[in-house]
């Protein structure tokens, strides 16, 4: 994923990353240069790496108003925007103290479970949408959220939404 700093940082602007003890921060232009020089270039997977502080059970710790936050949380509220009630982070790359958002998807905590540690279908989820077509570039176009979306979805999406208004205006 092409991330441009200054629109990451656009994005971030009064954004609240919520902390434990039921407070939150508002993330300033300091956190996330104090941030991103500890994440490393993309690796051969396409992992960024987190450099900093990573806890017992391999996640990264990012310190903020003396509390910590998990750096993929804090790197995916920052460029794809607040993490939805209810839902957790899924590692679809499996590697915990990767903060590349891209390899991040918000789930339930029951989808988590149920995806388990089967690798193939991870790999699978990291290089086509769910209907199976690929991450390829020319099918792919990254919203204004840095989600990636798949253009053969839309186009199929389009399709129906415009045979839906015929069938409308035929049945007039
Ligand atoms: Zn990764
Ligand atoms: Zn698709």
């Amino acid at each position: 994923m092409n991330l441009n700093p200054t629109r990451a940082l656009a994005i971030a602007a009064g954004l609240v990353m919520p902390l434990a003890g039921e407070t939150s921060h508002v993330v300033t232009p300091k956190d996330m240069a104090r941030f991103w020089v500890k994440v490393a270039a993309p690796d051969s997977n396409g992992c960024w790496l987190w450099t900093g502080k990573v806890n017992r059970y391999g996640y990264g710790d990012f310190g903020l108003r003396k509390r910590l936050v998990k750096a993929h949380r804090f790197a995916y509220t920052v460029t794809r925007g607040p993490i939805p009630d209810g839902l957790v982070l899924d590692h679809l790359c499996r590697v915990r103290h990767c903060v590349n958002p891209a390899h991040l998807e918000a789930v339930t905590q029951r989808e988590n479970t149920l995806r388990g540690d089967a690798p193939s279908a991870r790999r699978a989820r990291l290089t086509h949408c769910p209907q199976g077509h690929p991450y390829s570039k020319a099918n792919t176009y990254v919203t204004s959220r840095n989600e990636r979306k798949c253009r053969a979805c839309h186009r199929i999406r389009q399709r129906a939404y415009k045979a839906v208004l015929r069938a409308k205006e035929t049945t007039k």
